[in-house]
């Protein structure tokens, strides 16, 4: 059997996600004259809201790029060949931004990590204290790693670096948690955050969006580092097209617009929640799916599982990638694999960006028809998961809350 063409097909990747219809929409407008003020002012509009969204004083840059050019953008204004960056292993994530920075004569060094567990604050300090030479220029983290679906605990990290007393720069990685699970770039003293489009901030793929503050700009400044595309003073500097190195993503920006407006309609702290809320639900499912013997979490602790993605572990004997290609084929829902050393091991469930409840359930409850099909072993979790949602709604839940 093959999939009807009836209804719609649900995308639950973790990014690209789906692209909610206003944002769709935004983009099928012509482009603007560069010198049209209404230009001037959608961009000055975005720029002010993402530093909300950030929660950051300092200055947002926007590049044509996806999350890899976001990362080379930091780097490459941040540091010269021959620095050594300071990368706390957290999965595929943080070890192929470390590959880019040996790639631009960068040495990164990575605190080794075992992917089922949050980067650990005392191993940064730790090795932060052992750098007496001050070799270290910066400490790379990635907030949520989308290979484990582990968020680290990065004011923790912060903390860890002050009480090690060290002068490295803290650049965060939140292109899977940004607008998904809480951030403050500000309280939290990160010198440069990096986001892109397509993940919680539900825009299409294409745009590297960076936040950096005064220490970082200063920094950048002095660096004397050969680069000009990615060079965030010259983008300060002089004329309004500048701000892009020449010709803005127009219709990016409008996308962008689109989606700020409903992400601070439904408000920041309530897009926060319902990502809670529906990760509650996935987690529900799989803990009882586990309970068939088949089926684990990736993430072995409850409180480390982001709120974006889930990544599931499948048992010897089971194919993640042929129950992802038989939901993608027969049932109309993507799921992403398993990725680095989880390859073939695992699927993920993207639940970030534009999604509500009844995206959450259907998406559960089709891939538990597609291991029913399969006969991969599990205990439904969808009444579970149903009624986390019932509950954590906040609305009075009538009759028995449990399933006798
Ligand atoms: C998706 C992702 C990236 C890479 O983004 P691309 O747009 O695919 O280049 C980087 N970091 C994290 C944490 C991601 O989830």
């Amino acid at each position: 059997m093959t999939r009807d063409q009836a209804g719609q097909e649900f995308l639950h990747t973790p990014g690209p996600t789906q692209i909610p219809d206003k944002v769709r929409q935004a983009m099928s407008r012509q482009s603007l004259d560069l010198v049209d003020s209404r230009l001037r002012d959608l961009t000055g509009s975005c720029f002010a809201d993402m530093k909300r969204i950030f929660k950051t004083d300092g200055e947002v840059f926007v590049y044509s790029a996806n999350g890899h050019g976001a990362w080379e953008a930091a780097l490459a204004n941040l540091f010269a060949p021959g620095d050594v960056v300071l990368l706390p292993e957290t999965g595929v994530f943080s070890n192929a931004w470390a590959a880019q920075a040996n790639a631009l004569g960068l040495e990164a060094r990575l605190i080794p990590g075992d992917w089922r567990r949050a980067a650990d604050p005392a191993r940064l300090e730790e090795t932060l204290r052992a750098d007496t030479k001050g070799e270290i220029k910066g400490v790379l983290l990635v907030q949520t790693d989308t290979a484990t679906s582990i968020t680290c605990d990065v004011p923790a990290m912060r903390r860890a670096m002050d009480a090690a007393g060290h002068p490295a720069l803290l650049v965060v990685d939140t292109v899977a948690s940004l607008a998904a699970h809480p951030y403050d770039m500000g309280a939290w003293g990160v010198n440069v955050t990096i986001g892109a489009s397509q993940k919680a901030l539900m825009g299409p793929p294409g745009m590297a969006i960076l936040a950096v503050d005064e220490r970082a700009l200063r920094h950048a400044k002095q660096s004397g580092i050969a680069r000009n595309y990615w060079d965030w003073h010259a983008r300060l500097g002089g004329e309004f097209y500048m701000r892009f190195c020449g010709t803005p993503p127009e219709q990016h920006l409008f996308a962008l617009r689109a989606a700020l407006d409903l992400i601070f309609e439904e408000t920041l702290e309530g897009v926060l929640a319902r990502h809670r809320r529906l990760a509650g639900a996935v987690h529900r499912a799989v803990e009882a799916w586990s309970e068939g013997g088949a089926v684990s979490f990736n993430a072995l602790e409850p409180g480390e599982r982001a709120v974006s993605v889930t990544t599931v572990r499948l048992g010897e004997g089971h194919d993640p990638d042929q129950l992802r290609s038989f939901l993608r084929e027969e049932l109309g829902v993507s799921l992403a694999g398993g990725l680095g050393d989880l390859g073939g091991k695992a699927f993920r469930i993207g639940h970030m960006g534009s999604v509500n409840e009844p995206m959450i359930l259907g998406c559960l409850a089709t891939i538990e028809t597609a291991m029913l099909q399969l006969g991969i072993p599990h205990v439904s979790g969808l009444r579970a998961a149903a009624e986390h949602i019932a509950e954590t709604r906040g609305k009075q839940v009538l009759g028995p809350a449990r399933a006798a």
